[in-house]
């Protein structure tokens, strides 16, 4: 058995949450962790049971590297589809149907029992259910959502128990997730009348993919990034097999719609989308890392969007409209002095600081690092020009991620811990936002309401959910007279473009 090729990545993701990560010794821990997935024929016949059981395994097979799937006689076929999803994602993998494992998760109420710690998980339409008591059935509605939510949580057990110290007291009992879900509405075959926009295709876009794909919804979906697959996504891309690496992202990750939602592929920026494409868009999916990019989004004034992200402690999804006393994603996202742009963290990080013009046009354009390059930051870091021979002609962010932050030249403990400004999150986390992301979206859809006041939901998954965990919490505009949202020109050109009512400001309206 053997980790996968794009480990460094879990390891920077890793090191981030455990005290006292050194990576060799966790290396050599994590070569000696063996899963087991048990499941019987009744999640292996059900719908939402399958897609529990392929996403658990699109998480599990990225950072273990050792799969046993233990399934009833009458699912072997299911679980031969299973192994080769395993063997795609991560082809050194050790998938096997029987041995001793450390840990397992066990779906569906007839599930082979296992005689280890176990985490059980099952789901019913938009409802999650994870405990460590006793098993929780399957539904079969076509709902990917509380399947999707269920992988998430389970693979989030999984790593505390085996990875956080006393992991054992930090196993879920019997939790349920969302705390909401009661709420939500029936999701039935119905048609998107304005086509869904999700801008960027990383982690998070990958899962709200995932999800959103697997909906009985009928309509089109726009899918925006300019860039290609990198060995270091694959880590956490939940959509992505190992011989994605080099390909456009909007192109592998389109080819999983194709059934109701036909997704519409842009490799650009969200810039260029707009220029080809129009400014009026009713419902867009904000999946994107920098605060500045959030902001651009929320500038165009999209009527309504859901933004997901993920960061050190927590992660979650926010719901903005643009008008009244309620935030809109910019609010929650202005500019402060604290943040740096990724090509001053890159060139900083990698002590080249005095060509951090260069390093901005090959991370913007995905070109591959030159000799001068790699030979200025071996200069900077005191050794040899040969250790960095490697990364010569590879994105100079696989340079800076795995070469520096991960350890592939520099040892973690020679570079320190990965800073603060690159955040790794581990794939349960990704994923579980960008399946939020698209639970709202199709709550949007879905809503015979009038839309919901801004809204932010945040969940940590490094420790057990909170019983009953928090609903979602309103957002007020951040009330500094610096965002967009209060600024007159702005509110005129959201109501013109979407002819809504003039509301009665609560608040001061300042020009420009
Ligand atoms: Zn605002």
């Amino acid at each position: 058995m053997a980790l996968a090729d794009y480990f460094a990545r879990d390891a920077i993701a890793i090191s981030q949450v455990l005290q006292g990560f050194e990576s060799n010794a966790f290396n050599a821990r994590l070569q000696r962790v063996r899963v087991a997935v048990a499941f019987g024929e009744e999640a292996a016949a059900s719908r939402d049971g399958r897609e529990l059981l392929d996403l658990s395994v699109r998480l599990l097979a990225r950072l273990y590297p050792s799969l046993i799937l233990v399934n009833g006689a009458a699912s072997d076929r299911f679980a031969g589809e299973l192994m080769a999803l395993a063997d795609s994602i991560n082809p050194n993998i050790d998938t096997s149907k029987t041995g001793t494992a450390d840990v397992g998760l066990s779906i569906g109420l007839d599930a082979p029992a296992l005689e280890i710690p176990t985490v059980y998980a099952g789901c019913d339409g938009w409802l999650a259910r994870v405990g460590s008591g006793s098993p929780y059935g399957t539904s079969d509605l076509g709902n990917p959502f509380g399947a999707a939510f269920a992988a998430c949580l389970a693979a989030a057990n999984l790593f505390r128990f085996l990875f956080l110290p006393d992991g054992a007291t930090l196993l879920d009992a019997d939790a349920s997730f969302p705390p909401d879900a009661a709420s939500f509405p029936i999701l039935t075959t119905s048609r998107v009348t304005d086509p869904l926009v999700l801008v960027g295709i990383g982690a998070v876009g990958n899962s709200a993919s995932w999800a959103l794909a697997r909906t009985p919804l009928i309509g089109r979906i726009h899918l925006i990034d300019p860039q290609n697959v990198e060995l270091s996504n694959l880590q956490r891309y939940v959509l992505c097999a190992r011989s994605d690496e080099g390909r456009d992202k909007v192109n592998v990750v389109g080819k999983e719609f194709g059934g109701l939602l036909q997704a519409l592929r842009h490799r650009g920026t969200w810039a260029s989308f707009l220029e080809t494409n129009g400014y009026k868009w009713e419902r867009v999916m904000v999946a994107l890392d920098s605060a500045a990019d959030r902001r651009a989004v929320q500038g165009s004034l999209p009527h309504w969007i859901a933004n997901a992200w993920t960061q050190l402690g927590d992660l979650g999804v926010s719901c903005h409209s643009f008008l009244g006393q309620d935030a809109c994603l910019a609010c929650l996202y202005l500019p402060s002095q604290e943040s740096k742009n990724e090509d001053q963290v890159v060139a900083e990080g990698l002590r080249v600081p005095h060509l951090r013009d260069r390093i901005r046009v090959l991370l913007g354009t995905g070109r591959g690092s030159d000799k001068e390059l790699c030979d200025a930051v071996a200069t900077a870091w005191g050794i040899s020009p040969m250790r960095l021979e490697p990364y010569e002609g590879r994105p100079i962010r696989e340079l800076w991620v795995e070469g520096i932050c991960g350890g592939g030249i520099i040892s973690l403990g020679e570079a320190g811990h990965a800073p603060r400004e690159l955040q790794v999150p581990l794939a349960f986390q990704s994923a579980l936002a960008g399946v939020l992301l698209a639970a709202e979206a199709v709550r949007d859809v879905l809503a015979d309401r009038p839309r919901r006041k801004t809204s932010v939901r945040r969940i940590d998954v490094l420790r057990p959910l909170c019983n009953p965990t928090p609903s979602p919490q309103p957002a007020l505009k951040a009330g500094t007279r610096r965002c967009i949202c209060e600024d007159h020109d702005f509110i005129l050109a959201y109501q013109e473009k979407y002819d809504t009512p003039l509301p009665v400001p609560s608040y001061e309206v300042i020009s420009t």
